[in-house]
């Protein structure tokens, strides 16, 4: 059975540290892991989730998106182990939306990120993976990827008035 984790929450020096590569995909530490984090994420309604967000600061996330409370109109998918990731290339420009964060509760905020992104990585075997990624999904990617260097989402805003608390994006935005 896997085992639902704390999260990290924005504070904590975790989640500013860069991360470190995963090299031995086979230790069951790795596989727990995984297990844990897919289990976590579906959890608290989350669409992806860092390990540095559950205090392993080791090059590894989860997509999982699917609709939800927090995400209602978020695309299906299977939830995937992202490990070793790498962006090869991207759209020139980029787009924003909303988007949240497990480690930074009760705010959203709209963030410019890269339409679509060919990235590479390695599954939970540990098997290269190319892959091409598209608007949500996309977005998810580039904002896993931004946990493992101890960036945030707040980082990346163009502007600060485009924050809200998550009370008032469900009320409005949510509705459009
Ligand atoms: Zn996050």
């Amino acid at each position: 059975m896997a085992t639902l984790l704390q999260i990290a929450q924005l504070g904590h020096p975790v989640i500013r540290q860069k991360a470190k590569q995963v090299e031995r995909f086979e230790d069951p530490k790795i596989q727990t892991l995984v297990d844990d984090l897919i289990a976590t994420v579906m959890d608290v309604n989350g669409v992806g989730i860092a390990a540095p967000q559950v205090y392993e600061s080791l090059r590894l996330f989860i997509m999982a998106s699917h609709p939800n409370p927090r995400y209602p109109k978020a695309p299906d998918m299977e939830p995937t182990a992202i490990i070793n990731p790498k962006i090869i290339s991207h759209s020139r420009s980029k787009e924003k939306d909303w988007e949240g964060c497990l480690s930074i509760p009760g705010i959203r905020a709209l963030v410019p990120r890269y339409k679509w992104v060919k990235v590479q990585y390695c599954d939970r075997q540990g098997k290269k993976v190319i892959q091409t990624y598209t608007d949500f999904l996309a977005r998810i990617f580039q904002h896993e990827s931004d946990h493992l260097d101890g960036i945030i989402f707040l980082d990346r805003l163009e502007n600060m008035q485009e924050v809200m608390t998550e009370k008032e994006y469900l009320k409005v935005v949510a509705k459009l």
